[in-house]
């Protein structure tokens, strides 16, 4: 923490702050895909990839299974067969027993997932319980028994078509149980990718909307991540340069989808996203995100899109508030810094320059997904008890979580 403090003081001359935040303990772990290849093209790579690992491969798409053709093809030329099981929507734990039971029946030795966040989300988990005993119950958090997985899971291979979720470098799979009305997550070291190919290419045909509702996902898991009580200097460094990238091409991306350095600087923004929230931790958003999630039909990205803004701006009064000399309040003013491009930005300039881009991606209102006031109580009380809940920069009391809930209704 000395390097922030000194650079806050050179910048601020807060030399009380400075004192403060030297009493840190700096202490922190990263782990990530043991290999992350980045590049325009490089999904004609797969097949070579893919090989090292074995010669049948469970691919897991979303909906539509045609867009995986160029993984086919260089799966093909390196001598790999593959079965292919497609998930329409967001993987409930059936979807995975049914993929586990697919990949043991086909023999599959490694497990491509190849989509968004559902798609790779559903591929780890089905990698995990390839060759770990039991059943998915056993292990998943909150609905299960929390079991820690304990061997490492089948190879797994993460391609990622969205520039949002960063899930080809998480190692937690988040999963649907529509009997509970919540989404749990299967969490391990172990579920780790042993390859990510991220390829901007895949993400020229996405259209507006979802450009809009993934890429404010990634922007979001680049502020919370960055303000959050579990920052290190590892995840710092990730956000701000994925924050400075994503500032500069969201807008672009949304309307003019072929703009290839646009696409790349998102997919960038995505995957330092992912790095930093595995390894740092998330914040409010997030905390609703999974609740509003596991009980209404919305998109993830479009859920962090609609609250962002007011969850940015209750943190902001909260630390003003609470914890006026803490370094919540700075973080916020240097990400503002990178959002806004102006170095003598404030954590207000930050606020102002995110509801502008939300007003210019027409993202929906909450109120669009069938969320009500009656909901709110059910919601708070879910979202306080996440781990994302936990790494909020100040604690939020159950009246500023609902005043969240209205502003973004
Ligand atoms: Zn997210």
């Amino acid at each position: 923490m000395r390097r922030w403090s000194s650079r806050f003081s050179v910048l601020q001359d807060k030399p009380k702050l400075e004192l403060q935040l030297c009493s840190l303990v700096m202490n922190f772990e990263f782990a990530t895909a043991t290999r992350i290849v980045f590049g325009p093209g490089r999904v004609n790579e797969a097949g070579a990839i893919a090989r090292e690992f074995g010669g049948r491969a469970l691919i897991v798409t979303g909906r539509d299974a045609q867009r995986a053709g160029r993984l086919q093809a260089s799966l093909q030329s390196a001598g790999v067969s593959a079965t292919t099981i497609s998930v329409p929507g967001e993987p409930e734990l059936a979807t995975v027993e049914q993929g586990v039971t697919l990949a043991r029946a086909e023999h599959c030795e490694l497990v491509i997932g190849f989509g968004g966040g559902s798609a790779i989300d559903a591929a780890k988990a089905i990698a995990a319980m390839l060759t770990n005993d039991g059943g998915l119950l056993d292990y998943v958090e909150i609905i299960g028994r929390g079991k820690p997985l304990t061997k490492p899971s089948a190879p797994f291979i993460a391609i990622p078509t969205t520039a949002g979720t960063g899930a080809e470098v998480t190692r937690n799979a988040v999963l649907a149980s529509p009997e509970h009305q919540v989404k749990v997550s299967l969490r391990s070291p172990l579920m780790l990718a042993r390859v990510a190919i991220v390829d901007p290419e895949l993400t020229y045909d996405l259209p507006p909307a979802l450009t809009a509702s993934t890429g404010m996902d990634a922007l979001t898991q680049l502020i919370e991540p960055f303000v959050c009580s579990r920052a290190n200097p590892m995840t710092d460094g990730l956000c701000i340069e994925g924050l400075r990238r994503a500032a500069r091409s969201l807008r672009i991306a949304f309307t003019k989808g072929t703009d290839k350095d646009a696409r790349e600087d998102m997919a960038v923004a995505s995957l330092f996203g992912g790095l930093a929230l595995a390894n740092a931790g998330l914040g409010a958003v997030h905390g609703f995100a999974g609740p509003i999630g596991g009980s209404f039909p919305a998109p993830h990205g479009a859920i962090c899109a609609a609250l962002l803004p007011h969850v940015m701006a209750m943190n902001l009064r909260a630390l003003r508030q609470r914890d006026p000399r803490g370094s919540g309040l700075y973080r916020y003013e240097e990400a503002a810094r990178w959002l806004a491009g102006d170095m003598k930005a404030k954590a207000d300039d930050g606020l102002k320059w995110v509801r502008a881009l939300v007003l210019d991606l027409k993202v929906p209102r909450l109120a669009s997904f069938g969320i009500q006031r009656e909901h709110f109580a059910d919601l708070v009380a879910k979202a306080a008890k996440s781990s994302s809940m936990k790494a909020n920069p100040i604690v939020l009391t159950p009246e500023e979580l609902v005043e969240i809930l209205g502003l973004a209704l």
